[in-house]
């Protein structure tokens, strides 16, 4: 006998669900890829694109995913050894220096640890030092995925602007947009990147990048600029075939029309966002509970620098990595694995998941989560104080008060 029997839920940071009618609307034929229907689609959806970033200025759409749309943004801004500081709060803004460093940008971190946002005074501190402003970007994840900081971008804005800096500001949104409230207009952000899988609800296969004139400027001298990889005319497309450098993504495009119209068209952005708030204050009080004097914690302390799309959490004495099967073998949920916190050959290792509540997610799949890890918590012994998935229902119930439904 198994409880796992019945629809399974992946609750892991990207991909994330996929709403049936994403799924239903890419269920169709090979279109015409010269007019018709495609087109106009391709032309909405970038204009939603636009909207969902509250982005005024540009955006170029590639076949790839995260890695390909960071090498897009690395490649279009950077020459070999122009100087570039990483804000790194988790492995995934360590990645995207890595993926900098290989193609011979020359890359300064900023390490902020594991368990902290960037620091804004850090921040306007090393730009001051920087006399000569040879720092050409700042960049960040506004969530590490892995850690699941997330970092205050439009204070860091601030930081670069006290420090009189012209440096670029680029953001990786990927585990954010769509779920975390994000200005890129208001907020001063130069160049941000996102992909399908996550909080925009759509298959793994799809990359995005949004950036100002101020960013196609520095494009143009760019002389890691590959004609694969060039942002202008995907952006600003003569023929329709230079939005996608070839054949469009096509089935991928009618996902994602469909998947950008639940969001702004139906649910609205901001109601979005208050969704994912009220979900990651469920998820973040059932674990406050079940630590109350156990060997149980949230990642990161500070509520205000907690993402809304995906929780990092530790459960000692190897308690996470033993729940996450139990959950998967006896419940059909999947947890994230702890990514970055401890090294997969590290003794403790097995005491770090993630829990997603990002995209296509509501009150009864992140409680049914949180129950269902009690479940797993009490069946393996693991020590924890009964009743966090009680703290998380009143959280739920608080948010639909607050929002008068
Ligand atoms: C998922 C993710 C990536 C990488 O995306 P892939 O599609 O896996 O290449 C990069 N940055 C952040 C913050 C992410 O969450």
């Amino acid at each position: 006998m198994s409880l796992a029997n019945g629809r399974p839920y992946l609750a892991i940071p990207g991909p994330s669900t996929m709403p049936d009618r994403v799924l239903g609307a890419m269920h169709r034929g090979a279109p015409n890829i010269y007019e018709g229907k495609l087109i106009e689609e391709t032309a909405q959806i970038v204009a939603d694109l636009k909207r969902v970033a509250l982005c005024s200025s540009n955006v170029a759409i590639y076949i790839g995913n995260g890695h390909a749309a960071w090498e897009a943004v690395n490649t279009n801004l950077f020459s070999r050894g122009d100087k570039v500081l990483v804000l790194a709060t988790g492995r995934f803004g360590m990645n995207w220096a890595r993926g900098l460093s290989e193609l011979g940008v020359d890359v300064e971190i900023l390490d902020f640890g594991l368990q902290s946002p960037a620091d804004p005074d850090r921040v306007s501190e090393r730009l001051r030092a920087d006399r000569g402003h040879t720092i050409k970007a700042v960049l960040i994840c506004q969530t590490d995925t892995a850690s699941s900081i997330r970092s205050d971008v439009a204070a860091l804005r601030g930081a670069i602007d006290a420090a009189a800096h012209p440096a670029l500001f680029g953001v990786d949104c990927i585990a954010s947009l769509g779920c975390d409230m994000f200005r890129f207009d208001d907020w001063g952000v130069d160049v941000m990147v996102s992909g399908s899988q996550k909080g925009l609800m759509t298959p793994p296969g799809l990359g995005f990048v949004w950036f100002n004139d101020k960013a196609l400027a520095a494009s143009k001298t760019a002389d890691l600029r590959t004609p694969y990889w060039n942002w202008e005319p995907r952006a600003t497309p003569e023929q329709y075939w230079q939005h996608f450098n070839g054949t469009a993504p096509t089935h991928h495009l009618f996902g994602l029309g469909e998947a950008l119209r639940m969001i702004l068209d139906e649910e609205g952005l901001e109601a979005v966002w208050a969704r994912h708030t009220a979900l990651a204050g469920a998820t973040h009080a059932a674990f406050a509970h079940w630590g109350q004097g156990h060997d149980i914690a949230l990642n990161v302390a500070d509520p205000r620098a907690r993402s809304h799309s995906v929780t990092a959490a530790r459960i000692g004495n190897g308690g996470a990595g033993r729940l996450r099967k139990w959950c998967e073998d006896q419940a059909g949920v999947t947890l994230g694995i702890g990514l970055g916190m401890a090294e997969p050959d590290a003794p403790n290792y097995g005491d770090f998941l993630r829990v997603a509540h990002m995209g296509h997610v509501n009150a009864h799949m992140t409680l049914g989560v949180l129950a269902v890890m009690e479940a797993g918590m009490i069946a393996l012994d693991i020590p924890h104080t009964a009743g966090g998935a009680t703290a998380a229902a009143r959280v739920v119930a608080a948010a639909t008060r607050n929002h008068g439904l």
